[in-house]
């Protein structure tokens, strides 16, 4: 609810980061499909068929010269100064595999993505708050969790089984049993979380295929405490997620095992998409966060009083023409205002 005590909700930001083309990715060698236009906008060419162009329009787009830097002042650190006033906040990477979600939450050594740019930032203006003022101290704490198969699995407790969500009296969504570590630096944070996140992304091939298949998120919650009567406490979550691939696993002929995490994850996509349409067409009726584990989960910071970005991430090469032009669909019909 908002100040004036009516149900308006928020609507989900939408960005579109195009990759940079790669070469060897595009067997017939047909270059790339997508063109950007304009700081908003792109459009796609569909080879097979030249004179099929389509135009999008989303609320910014990333051109593949876009820098890590850049995708995070744009997108990402507007958010933080919330999180440390008692609101929550979420962030997800969407689009095929291959398309760059890891790259942009992740990112690597040298060019660190939003994940340890936002972790930064928090301890940042949590040191200059705590600086500035006596009245108020600060503790910050992550959760990293995965859900694949429609099961919660807590990646910094291995061992643990698919964890309850639930709602407490206040209605913020909480996961009893999850690992919740507290951080005082963010060499700290580096401390818990890259064994935790190495351990997902690379290895096998197999892990690999997990990865593109399961939602990775990364909680980090900061509670605000007054020093002084009346001693009030506010707890501020952002959620940053790198989601399952966004490709049709129907059409790669996968069978079986594979068939039923296909299908749990177009379930969890599915829903988001429905919720973040919803959201985003400001519609009164039921947003249908219960369908699903992972809008389940971010229920308390979806829409309501929290503010969202959705990265989409599209890749320029032709063989993904197709899982492009599904994303950008859903990227901009979330757009609609
Ligand atoms: P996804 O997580 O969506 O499957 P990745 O993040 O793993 O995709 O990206 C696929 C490949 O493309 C990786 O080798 C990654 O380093 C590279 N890549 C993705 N985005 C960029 C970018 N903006 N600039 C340079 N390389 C990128
Ligand atoms: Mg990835």
């Amino acid at each position: 609810n908002d100040v004036n005590g009516s149900k308006r909700t928020s609507r989900v930001r939408v960005a579109v980061r195009l990759r940079p083309y790669m070469d060897k990715q595009d067997e017939k060698g047909e270059g790339p499909c997508v063109r950007g236009l304009g700081p908003q906008s792109l459009e796609i060419t569909n080879w097979r068929n030249a004179t099929e162009t389509l135009q999008y329009q989303f609320d910014v787009f990333h051109g593949e010269q876009t820098t890590q830097q850049e995708v995070f002042l744009s997108s990402v650190k507007p958010l933080i100064p919330h999180i440390l006033n008692g609101q929550n906040a979420s962030v997800f990477a969407y689009g095929p595999t291959g398309a760059g979600k890891t790259h942009t939450m992740l990112g690597n050594q040298d060019n660190p993505g939003v994940i340890p740019r936002a972790v930064r930032e928090v301890f940042q203006l949590v040191n200059t708050q705590e600086r500035d003022q006596d009245e108020w101290k600060f503790s910050v704490e992550m959760s990293y969790l995965e859900i694949y198969n429609e099961k919660v699995l807590d990646l910094l407790s291995p061992s643990s089984q698919d964890l309850p969500i639930r709602e407490d009296k206040d209605r913020n969504i909480v996961i009893p049993g999850l690992t919740l570590t507290r951080l005082s630096s963010f060499s700290d944070f580096h401390t818990h979380f890259v064994p935790a996140s190495l351990n997902r992304t690379t290895a096998s091939t197999k892990l690999n295929q997990r990865s593109s298949r399961s939602h990775a998120i990364l909680l980090i919650k900061v509670v605000k405490s007054q020093r002084v009567p009346p001693h009030r406490q506010l707890t501020g979550k952002l959620y940053l997620v790198d989601l399952a691939g966004s490709e049709d696993n129907r059409r790669t002929g996968n069978q079986g095992i594979r068939l039923k995490e296909s299908g749990a994850i177009n379930l969890s996509l599915f829903t988001l998409s429905k919720v973040v349409d919803s959201l985003n067409a400001g519609t009164v009726g039921r947003v249908p966060y219960r369908d699903s584990k992972l809008t389940r989960l971010l229920q308390d910071s979806l829409g309501g009083s929290a503010h969202s970005v959705m990265i989409t991430n599209i890749a320029p090469e032709y063989k993904y023409y197709f899982d492009t032009f599904t994303a950008l669909n859903f990227a901009a019909k979330s757009k609609q205002i």
